[in-house]
Parts: C-alpha cells; sequence; structure tokens
C-alpha cells in the first residue's frame, strides 16, 4: 500500500488506513481546512425559488473568468510558487465576483463551474511529480443575456427578479 499523494510505502497500519503517509497527511488536513474557509455561499443559496428560463432580471455582480487558468511549472507566477513552497498549494481562482453598473436581461441558461481550486504537488511513477486539483468549489450560475451585449454568469443571490410584463 502506497502513500496517494508521494507514492511512498505506508509503514504503520494508520497510515495504511488513512492511505497517507503522516506528513502527507497532516498537509491534506491543512489543504482541507483552507479549502472548507473558501466554502461560502453554495449552502446558502438553496430554498431560494427557483428561476426560470426566459425570467427577467437585474444584477450588479456577476462573476469573471480569470487569466492563469492553467497553471504548471514553467507558468507560475511568484506568489504562486511561494504558496507552493509555504503551505504545499496553490489556491486558484478561476472566476472573480465582480461589481459592476446594474444590467437587465434575461436567463438563458444554468451551468454548474469550477470557481476555484486547490493545486498541489502530487507524484506518480508515469508522470513524476506534477500539479493537480485537488479541490474544487463549484458553484452554480445562471447565464444570462444582456441586450445582445454578451452573457454573464450570475450566481442566484446575486440575480433580483423583475416585475412580471
Ligand atoms: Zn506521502
Amino acid at each position: 500500500m502506497y502513500c496517494a499523494k508521494c507514492n511512498r510505502k505506508l509503514k504503520d497500519k494508520k497510515s495504511v488506513d488513512r492511505g497517507y503517509g503522516p506528513v502527507c497527511w497532516s498537509k491534506k488536513l491543512k489543504a482541507d481546512a483552507e479549502f472548507e474557509r473558501n466554502q461560502v455561499t453554495i449552502d446558502e443559496v438553496m430554498g431560494v425559488e427557483l428561476m426560470e428560463l426566459g425570467q427577467q432580471v437585474k444584477f450588479s455582480k456577476s462573476l469573471s473568468r480569470q487569466r492563469g487558468y492553467g497553471v504548471n511549472y514553467e507558468f507560475m507566477t511568484d506568489e504562486q510558487r511561494r504558496s507552493l513552497e509555504d503551505n504545499d498549494y496553490i489556491n486558484l481562482v478561476r472566476y472573480k465576483l465582480r461589481q459592476h453598473n446594474e444590467k437587465q436581461g434575461f436567463i438563458c441558461g444554468k451551468r454548474d463551474i469550477v470557481t476555484a481550486a486547490l493545486l498541489q504537488e502530487v507524484e506518480d511513477p508515469y508522470r513524476g511529480l506534477h500539479l493537480m486539483q485537488t479541490h474544487e468549489k463549484w458553484e452554480t450560475v445562471y447565464v444570462v443575456a444582456c441586450d445582445m451585449r454578451g452573457l454573464y454568469r450570475v450566481r442566484k443571490e446575486d440575480l433580483e427578479v423583475e416585475g412580471n410584463a
């Protein structure tokens, strides 16, 4: 039985039960805790009335896709390199909440997207040491079409329903 993270042979029963050696286990717990702190809104969203396709809405916050989507050893910012050394993970923000002028539109879809993720180093015999996405934060967003000016991804809690015409 081998450690799920560094692939070294596990020596004691406790480690075998966990699937991780002691060092990798404590790093995993730390990363799990960090990720828990990121999980804020998703559970609070449930229970809001169902949005329907074509529903007129207004909103002043939407999620915008961040650059630096794929990170590897060659393409890493100094900050990310430092985080990997200090914390053993990179906190990757894929979509950021952006505040803007109030916009109006109608709902044309619904998607589940990964808005944030942790990247950690993993070693396996085939690829060697590489970065892997170990924790993903999924959020449900509504796709809102605004007068020919494109599509916006809006979280349910940021949508306001417009009175039916
Ligand atoms: Zn290990």
